[in-house]
């Protein structure tokens, strides 16, 4: 039963039963595989498995512990490695999770993922769901089956997390090593150790024994600050958006191919500040002229990229990333296509999301 019903049904029966004991909120874990649901051979096996195996109630038994925290149920939206994720499989997710979310009796969202592209969804779900409630996206580095496996505890701290009324209203959330983590700016920094996950500006806050400890605010528009809507987008694709990674010595065929392919947008990783070899500029303002919008992003994994610095951006008709790595950016851009193919009104929406 819901937690108000209970509340209401305590009072009217005028029981002296403390309000704790039915104050509960109601979880949804959805699982969608990854490592947290990987199995190894053998207990020392923490880093060769395979991704993707553990069913979601498997998961969830094996943490009775969450159900001290919330009425946690759990749904199994798909099984794969984060790796082999498509338009198809995120838009399942997103569609999944705006679903659940305008359930009145459901309080939180818990997905659980694998870590190699678990920022990307986590960012497409702040951009496309409108909600208040906590969504909180979770992986592991290693697999159950691994001595001191790190899925059990981020899992407890998730739940946590999505039943924290105090996390209303903050946007989506990666939570990963005790890390409460904002979706715009967390990234997966180390791919063999459990703290895996970092982010340039910090993290929001930090989860310690079922418990929230806040200390910042995302100053972007996320969730109900949204102009993009997960309803408005038809079929199984977005706007294909890819991206090249810059290096010294670069030819400028990649882009070329991308754009053949039918590329709307093609992000450039570039050099430090989103910087542009000199031999690749006509072929990216060409393509521009063509109609495939070009951002402006860097391999550099901290900092941001300036406006009309490196680059003359408003003389080509650029974009810049400012500090969205060029994962992130991408989503942003196929966002952005579904609204409108316009440079200016592109670059305001890497401004404020
Ligand atoms: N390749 C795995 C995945 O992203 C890695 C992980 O989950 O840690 O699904």
């Amino acid at each position: 039963m819901m937690k108000k019903t209970l509340t209401v049904l305590s009072l009217s029966l005028g029981l002296l039963l403390p309000l704790s004991t039915f104050a509960k909120n109601n979880v949804v874990v959805v699982a969608t595989g990854g490592t947290i649901a990987g199995a190894g051979a053998s207990s020392t096996n923490s880093a060769t498995y395979t991704a993707a195996k553990v069913p979601v109630d498997d998961l969830l038994k094996a943490v009775p512990q969450i159900q001290n925290l919330a009425n946690v149920t759990g749904v199994q939206a798909l099984q794969v490695a984060s790796e082999s994720i498509t338009d198809k499989e995120l838009l399942t997710i997103a569609r999944k999770v705006n679903e659940l979310v305008k359930k009145p009796d459901v309080n939180g969202v818990v997905i659980t993922h694998g870590t190699d592209t678990l920022e990307e969804t986590a960012y497409f779900l702040s951009l496309t769901v409108h909600t208040d409630k906590p969504i909180v996206v979770v992986g592991s580095m290693r697999p159950p089956s691994a001595l001191s496996a790190d899925g059990p505890l981020n899992l407890y701290s998730a739940v946590a997390l999505a039943a924290a009324d105090n996390a209303k209203a903050k946007g989506v959330f990666v939570l990963m090593n005790d890390d409460i983590f904002a979706a715009r700016d967390v990234t997966k920094t180390i791919n063999i150790h459990t703290n895996g996950f970092a982010s340039q500006w910090g993290a929001l806050g930090t989860l310690v024994e079922g418990k929230t400890y806040w200390f910042r605010n995302v100053a972007k528009r996320f969730n109900n600050a949204s102009e993009f809507n997960i309803e408005n987008i038809q079929g199984d694709a977005l706007p294909l958006v890819q991206i090249v990674y810059g290096s010294g010595n670069m030819l400028p065929d990649a882009y070329k191919a991308y754009a053949k392919a039918g590329a709307k947008a093609i992000i450039h990783a570039g050099t430090g500040n989103g910087s542009v070899a000199k031999n690749i500029v006509p072929t990216l303002n060409e393509l521009q002229k063509q109609g495939v919008q070009i951002i402006r992003s860097s391999r550099v994994p901290q900092g941001f990229v300036l406006r009309n610095a490196e680059q003359p951006d408003d003389q080509y008709n650029w974009v810049v990333a400012h500090d969205l790595n060029p994962q992130k950016a991408k989503l942003l851009a196929a966002l952005a296509l579904t609204k409108t193919r316009d440079a200016k009104e592109i670059q305001r929406m890497f401004w404020e999301y």
